[in-house]
Formats: C-alpha cells, structure tokens, sequence
C-alpha cells in the first residue's frame, strides 16, 4: 500500500518535474477586449447576435503550436502587446484585434505565459475560439527550432492537457486541415492563410514526447485527384 503510494508521488513527480511557467503578462483591457468581439461577431458562424454579449473566454480544446520567425522573446512580446493589429493589410481587413498567443516559448525553453489560458486571442483561422496558441521564438531555416523547444513544448502541453478537456494538438500548417470539423468556424470561406510554423519534424517531435496522451493531429489530406 505505502509502496503504491510512493509510486504514485514519484510518478506525480516526474510529470511536473521541469515545468516552470515565467508569468510575462501583456493586458487583457477594455480594447483588447471590444476588438475580440468585434473579431468574432465577423467570423464565428455561432457567434451570438442581437442583445447577447460574444463571448471571449472559452473552454480550450486545442493547442496550436507556431514559431515567431523572429529571433527574440523580447520582439514577440512587443509584437503581442497592442491591442490593435499593427500594419499587416492582409489581416487589418478580417479585423483589427492584433494576433497574439497565450505561451511564448524562448530558444533556451523558457516558457513565459503573456494571457490567461482561458481568454480568446487571435492567432489561427477558424479555431481561435477554442484554441490555445504557443508561440515558438525562432523559425524556419533561419533560426532552427531547438530541442529545449521540443521538451519545452511537450511539457507544457502535458500540463496543459490536464488542466483543460483538449482534444487536439495541431501546427499551425495543420489548422487548415479541421475545415469541415465541428471546430472549425469561419464565415467567410476566402479568409485563408498558407502558413509553414512549426514544421513538420517540430510537430513530429513533439507528438512523439506526448503519445501517451491520445491527442488528435489534423484530419489526413485529402489523396491527390481523389
Ligand atoms: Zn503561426
């Protein structure tokens, strides 16, 4: 019995052993949060009309991995604190709420969290309302994504997967693939974006680390000529 239990603390704290979350908030005020709404009354085909507020916090059921493609924590951290989207016309056109993820993961593995788990950011078309997004600093061929990213993100998916009823883990080059799921919510059918983070070898690297936990990739694509 006492061995059992022993067993059991050990293996609580294996699980835990090596997560540390750095709290790096950035504000969830009054702007950020009439531009969510305004974000989702444009895109959610479930979104509430008439009297009923749109709702910006949600049940996550998805992580989304990306990378930066940028080479510092301190410029993706910048990137994310307007409330209103910088530039960027491709997207000021589908709304002016800025992008933003909920964890920012260093090259070194740092994982810094800048929002609340639960609030809605804009980071994937389609799945922001039930999506978690973690960014990766780094990217490409340019700044290879690291090892300590690898881990980083396995570790704090695992947490997250114990904290939240998710389903799915996908990249971000994956999220296209849920159009057609019952997550998927996108009212204009134009509003794409072909996007490469995190990569193939990142997102087979990180399910390989987290197989235990039954998590859903992306639906296969679609054979070609099928
Ligand atoms: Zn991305």
């Amino acid at each position: 019995m006492i061995r059992a239990l022993l067993a059991l603390l050990l293996l609580a704290g294996a699980r835990a052993q090596g997560l540390e979350i750095h709290e790096r908030p950035l504000p969830w005020d009054e702007q950020r949060r009439a531009l969510t709404v305004d974000y989702l009354s444009r895109h959610r085909t479930a979104a509430l009309t008439g009297d009923a507020e749109v709702d910006t916090r949600m049940t996550p059921r998805v992580v989304v991995l990306h990378w930066t493609a940028g080479s510092t924590a301190a410029s993706a951290w910048n990137t994310f604190a307007p409330a209103r989207l910088g530039g960027r016309p491709e997207l000021q056109a589908a709304g002016a709420l800025n992008v933003g993820a909920h964890y920012l993961v260093d090259r070194d593995g740092t994982i810094w969290r800048l929002f609340p788990d639960e609030v809605v950011l804009r980071h994937v078309i389609g799945l922001n309302h039930l999506a978690i997004g973690i960014e990766n600093v780094g990217g490409g061929e340019r700044w290879p994504l690291t090892e300590a990213q690898v881990q980083a993100n396995a570790t704090l998916v695992r947490d997250l997967a114990a904290r939240h009823p998710l389903t799915h883990l996908v990249g971000h080059f994956e999220a296209e693939r849920l159009r057609g799921h019952p997550y998927f919510e996108e009212r204009d059918p134009g509003y794409r974006s072909a996007k490469a983070d995190p990569g193939d070898a990142f997102m087979a690297a990180v399910r390989a680390a987290l197989s235990d936990l039954g998590l859903q990739g992306p639906p296969e694509p679609a054979a070609p000529g099928g």
